[in-house]
């Protein structure tokens, strides 16, 4: 090998570079810095500064990788962000309080606390859909546990995760926290490596990858995964509005491609006319005659995701039932909104997430029969139901199980700081945003508080008779 061509060959992440890597970070957990308020929450500034300095680019980035819509960068991948940042720098102290708690007779007198201390290092693995918030929301919500963190951020959106890496060297604290870029090989490097927890936003399959590495030494996992989450509407709706929230968590979320976008429709045989009208009306209203050429539609990431759309679209039981849309370019990785109507069961597009701008409708006779049908699959991660029966609404708050429910809109439970957000069987386990992103990176210590008084001799041998009796 010349010179220049060992000056020039990039240095490889392998399972050793990854060992020193830990090998350092836990050193410098062993600090005792992180612990401190001080440090946390400057942190957490710096962190949302380095964003927000950085705005422009991270908007250009996505724009490269997905040609997301600025404002949806903006809103959904930095505003997000920012409000979590937000609520932590308001809260955090509350939070990190030991909470005093009643204690019982049997250790009379004394008293107990809950501790919240850090976990200590954990391995953030993020996603290629929302690159920014997926990396960035668990990053703030470890640092603000006080814990060192390590983020690995999507290879399948590299200019995004090259603005991550650049930002968060050039302002957080490095003895603390690192970004490693790479793919499959980096990851698994990583994932032999002893962490306190694992963080991991994408699919199921990896995730089994995931929680496997992570038992060789019982290290907790968060799984936050996919599933097909069902939007089932009644015939009593504000038709209009409703049409406008499918869209909105639908096709105005990347175009499909996020984890709460409704993945299809349940309604009854009646009303799906009126139903198709008012979501063809409306996406013309929101994407023009031609959505392949609007601006305001995210393109699919990549070659192999548009192959495996185009697959689910090819496939023969699906012919003949597409009632919207269709239009796809191979060349700008761009498929247009498109509706199917009644797809068989065991057609490819409803035997996986779809995690794409296809949305099929399944009609029902009666809509209570929706309940059973999406009880027969796993569950989702969102379930939404629109109706203005009571009795239904609670039949189905009642009866569906999903990570979270949504009553009359789609997706927008993930803004509501107070809720936990995570996946239930096949959606993932561990919940976090608000508060629950602390509690996902802290150990709630118990500790109980004894003096020297009151030392019963019941407690020690001889068991006596007379102590038995009592
Ligand atoms: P992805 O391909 O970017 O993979 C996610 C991460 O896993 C990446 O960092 C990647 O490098 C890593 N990875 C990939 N293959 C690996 C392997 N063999 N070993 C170790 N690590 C590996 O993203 P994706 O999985 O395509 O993301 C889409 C999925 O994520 C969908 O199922 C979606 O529903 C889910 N998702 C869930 C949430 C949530 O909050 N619950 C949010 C977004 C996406």
């Amino acid at each position: 090998m010349s010179g220049e061509d060992s000056k020039t060959q990039k240095k490889v992440f392998d399972a050793e570079t990854a060992s020193s890597l830990v090998k350092e970070l836990r050193e410098n957990f062993g600090s005792g810095r992180t612990r401190s308020y001080e440090w946390r929450v400057s942190q957490v500034k710096v962190l949302l500064k380095a964003v927000l300095d950085n705005e422009e680019q991270i908007i250009d980035a996505l724009r490269s990788d997905l040609a997301k819509p600025p404002l949806e960068t903006v809103v959904y991948e930095i505003g997000m962000f920012k409000n979590s940042c937000e609520l932590i720098l308001k809260e955090l102290k509350h939070w990190m309080t030991p909470e005093k708690v009643k204690t019982s007779i049997r250790t009379f007198p004394s008293s107990a606390e809950i501790v919240p201390e850090p976990l200590g290092l954990v391995l953030v693995i993020s996603p290629w859909n929302y690159p920014i918030l997926l990396s960035l929301d668990p990053v703030v919500g470890a640092i603000a546990a006080g814990n060192a963190v390590v983020l690995k951020p999507s290879e399948i959106t590299p200019a995004t995760s090259s603005v991550l890496a650049k930002i968060i060297e050039e302002y957080m604290d490095h003895s603390f926290v690192r970004v490693v870029q790479g793919a499959v090989d980096e990851t698994t490097a990583l994932l032999q490596q002893k962490w306190d927890k694992i963080f991991y936003t994408g699919n199921g399959k990896v995730g089994r990858i995931v929680m496997t590495a992570a038992a060789k030494h019982l290290t907790p996992v968060a799984l936050e995964l996919g599933g097909k989450c069902p939007a089932v509407v009644d015939s009593n709706v504000n038709l209009k509005v409703a049409a406008r929230r499918i869209i909105s968590g639908k096709w105005g979320l990347n175009n499909g491609q996020a984890c709460v976008s409704p993945d299809y429709i349940i309604t009854t045989k009646e009303y799906v006319p009126k139903l198709l009208d008012a979501l063809k009306t409306e996406l013309e209203a929101c994407y023009g005659k031609n959505p392949l050429e609007s601006e305001d539609l995210s393109r699919i990431v990549s070659s192999n995701h548009f192959a495996r759309l185009s697959k689910l679209l090819n496939d023969d039981k699906v012919s003949g039932k597409i009632v919207y849309g269709g239009e796809k370019d191979e060349n700008k990785l761009r498929i247009a909104p498109t509706i199917l109507l009644d797809v068989p069961q065991d057609s490819l597009v409803m035997g996986e997430e779809i995690f794409g701008p296809l949305l099929p409708v399944i009609t029902v006779n009666k809509l209570e029969e929706s309940l059973d049908l999406i009880n027969s699959g796993e569950k989702p991660l969102a379930a939404y139901v629109f109706t203005t029966d009571k009795k239904f609404k609670e039949q189905f708050v009642k009866n569906v199980s999903a990570g979270g429910l949504l009553v009359n809109d789609t997706s927008l439970h993930l803004v509501v700081e107070t809720l936990p957000f995570g996946g239930v069987g096949e959606s993932g386990m561990g919940a976090y945003h608000g508060k629950f992103s602390f509690d996902a990176f802290t150990h709630k210590k118990a500790v109980l508080y004894r003096s020297f008084a009151g030392d019963s001799s019941l407690r020690y041998p001889p068991y006596t008779d007379t102590k038995q009796r009592l």
